[in-house]
């Protein structure tokens, strides 16, 4: 089941996607991942170019993996990390299907990441690996935006990875997908720049799971960015970026000068 929020006529709501169009549906997002589709009550009909969407979810973090992908650290020829590195996007980073990522004037290199994202279905404190999936409410695209020369300047990742509309996030929460073995791809401007599989994780969504509600609660809503495969690589203004992974579909956004 694909579930999405969505603006029509001013007004947020929320659907389900059903013969590649969208039937309203009364409940939000999370609520409806516990509900068999039947049971959904439905309202209007809509094709998806009559709507806006937004972002799935309105997470209160975006917790991140810094280094993930087996063919991405041997890219870079680093060691495999003995546990997952970890920083936060602010939930201000998060922008919708088709919304704008905005080229901050601070930076001379903005980076691409396509990544898995968990989207967190009910609050999840000290959960072990065997029971992590239990606490998924889906799973959606996200771009890791970073601005690479700030990272590599600052040693610190925050202002890098911070940036308002640096974290699309979308287009809409798979709810029945096996996040172990999905192709995952960046496109910009339609020509391939990152193809792999989520099957080269080092730590596997259970894994994460786990290992960050040791650390921290997770909330309902809130998301998890699985790490990028390789061939990171810069953006400019004018250029669309696409994330595609199997399953789920395509996240969309144009990357705009700043004001
Ligand atoms: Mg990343």
């Amino acid at each position: 089941m694909k579930l999405l929020r969505f603006i029509k006529e001013g007004e947020e709501k929320n659907g389900v996607i059903i013969n590649g169009g969208m039937v309203e549906i009364r409940h939000s997002i999370l609520e409806a991942v516990q509900s068999p589709l039947d049971d959904l009550k439905r309202k209007d009909f809509y094709s998806l170019e009559e709507i806006k969407i937004l972002p799935p979810v309105q997470p209160s973090k975006v917790v991140c993996v810094g280094l993930n992908y087996r063919d991405h650290a041997e890219e870079l020829n680093m060691d495999l990390p003995d546990e997952p590195v970890l920083f936060i996007k602010p939930s201000t980073t998060v922008i919708g299907h088709e919304d704008r990522i905005i080229y901050p004037y601070h930076s001379q290199q903005v980076d691409y990441e396509a990544e898995l994202a968990v989207v967190i279905g009910r609050e999840a404190r000290f959960v072990d690996f065997e029971d992590a999936l239990d606490f998924v409410a889906g799973y959606t695209a996200l771009n890791d935006v970073t601005a690479r020369d700030l990272q590599q300047k600052d040693g610190q990742w925050t202002r890098a990875k911070s940036f308002d509309t640096f974290c699309p996030l979308g287009p809409w929460i798979e709810t029945d997908m096996d996040p172990s073995n999905q192709k995952i791809s960046m496109k910009v401007n339609g020509a391939v720049k990152q193809n792999s599989n989520t099957k080269n994780m080092i730590f596997p969504v259970e894994e994460l799971i786990s290992f960050i509600s040791n650390i921290m609660t997770l909330k309902a809503g809130d998301v998890i960015a699985t790490g990028t495969p390789p061939g990171v690589g810069p953006m400019h203004p004018g250029d669309v970026a696409e994330v595609n992974i199997e399953g789920i579909g395509i996240l969309q956004n144009k990357i705009i000068s700043p004001k």
